[in-house]
């Protein structure tokens, strides 16, 4: 019997994931790359000419092809996606003191940058339909306690300065961009999309990373596409660019032979043998988000009409990459979530909660946050299914 007041049959869920996925493997893990383009290929050109650290032609390849996928004027290759949030930060003037507002629903790096450079979070809530920032929650708490100054926009509670807001695209799903891009323009703030999930993600057409002033890319090996470990900063804007690209290689002056440095800079380059990686997994990226599609497809066929869960679908204004697909138990079926965690791993199929909430974390707990309800509320219900493209390939063969 499913009946929505009793809630769901976890052994059927189980059951319905089996049919999506491999049955001949141990365990099915949540996401893991794919190889089998140029890569071999890239990476043996890289040791047999010796370009293996942080200069070689792979780099600006692969800088050149990431601008052109996303339609970004620039892209800058990074050694991680935290460093790349890291430099975004610092490319928008976050200061000490200043506060940042940042979902509270996200991966850990997004906030860690924002505490590199000694700025506060501010958590902000989610949006149910989107699992991005809630424009219309945030518009309320800015109008409350936003006050304009000369030196900037400022809490009226604290007295910082709120100098920007970072939006992330949770599991690939593209927040609401256009009402969030109008907000920060009211309240005088710098957007910043942290797109670490988003690679291959449109918002009414176009792709991730264009409503910022800056915008980052991860390339960890989870992510859509990997260069082992990697990032990239993405902007339409060429001095930030080359500001991006001089800050994350040491500060040092271009001479054939000086070594003058003329600010304090990182050492965030990628290296070319990830640089190298990283142009053979781009090449292929058209052919894995169809995999991943097919995937999503297939579940969300599965799933439709399911008693006591949903699975989650891109926005009506997006087309996501679907990196990592997940399932959101109904209110009065989310005491089984662990369960359901539980079952799967005992089946073989290795599934995650959501994130633990950034507020809730220890070095975070001091911070400043309005109601953040609707994240709590998701966070509790939330559960990762297997999303590696080589799924969406099987079923393609099956099919
Ligand atoms: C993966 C990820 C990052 C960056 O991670 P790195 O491992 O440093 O490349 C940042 N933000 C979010 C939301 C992510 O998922």
């Amino acid at each position: 019997m499913n009946d929505k007041s009793i809630g769901l049959d976890l052994n059927d869920v189980v059951a319905a994931l089996k049919q999506v996925l491999p049955t001949d493997q141990e365990a099915v893990p949540l996401h893991e790359p794919l190889f089998g383009g140029r890569e071999w290929e890239y990476v043996k050109d890289c040791l047999d000419t010796g370009w293996v650290s942080s200069a070689g032609p792979y780099v600006s390849r692969f800088e050149e092809d990431l601008a052109r996928f996303t339609g970004l004027k620039r892209a800058v290759a990074v050694v991680n996606g935290t460093a790349a949030l890291h430099t975004a930060l610092l490319l928008a003037g976050v200061k000490a003191e200043d506060e940042v507002l940042v979902p509270t629903l996200t991966f850990v790096a997004t906030v860690n940058a924002v505490r590199y450079c000694q700025a506060v979070p501010r958590f902000v809530d989610a949006d149910e339909r989107t699992l991005g920032v809630d424009p219309v929650k945030l518009r309320r708490e800015l109008a409350e306690i936003a006050r304009f100054t000369p030196e900037g926009t400022v809490n009226s509670r604290t007295g910082r300065r709120i100098k920007a807001l970072i939006v992330m695209h949770t599991f690939g799903h593209p927040a609401d961009l256009d009402p969030l891009r109008d907000l920060c323009a009211e309240f005088d703030l710098d957007l910043i999309e942290d797109a670490a999930e988003s690679l291959g993600s449109y918002y009414q057409g176009v792709h991730t990373g264009h409503w910022g002033k800056l915008a980052v890319l991860s390339f960890n090996g989870n992510k859509t596409i990997t260069t082992g470990g990697g990032g990239a900063i993405l902007t339409d804007d060429e001095d930030l660019a080359n500001r991006a690209k001089h800050l994350t290689a040491t500060a040092k002056q271009p001479h054939p032979w000086a070594y003058r440095h003329d600010e304090v800079g990182y050492n965030y380059r990628l290296p070319n043998l990830n640089a190298a990686l990283g142009c053979a997994q781009l090449e292929r990226l058209p052919e894995l988000l169809a995999m991943k599609r097919a995937l999503a497809g297939r579940y969300a066929k599965i799933f439709s009409g399911w008693p006591g869960l949903a699975f989650v679908s891109e926005p009506e204004f997006a087309r996501s990459n679907y990196w990592l697909n997940a399932l959101l138990l109904d209110e009065n079926s989310g005491s089984q979530r662990d369960l359901l965690l539980e079952l799967t791993h005992q089946a073989g199929i290795l599934t995650r909660p959501a994130w633990d909430l950034m507020h809730t974390l220890p070095m975070f707990e001091p911070f400043p946050h309005g109601d953040l309800s609707t994240a709590e509320d998701l966070a509790r219900r939330l559960v990762n299914i297997p999303s590696s493209p080589v799924l969406g390939q099987a079923i393609s063969g099956r099919v």
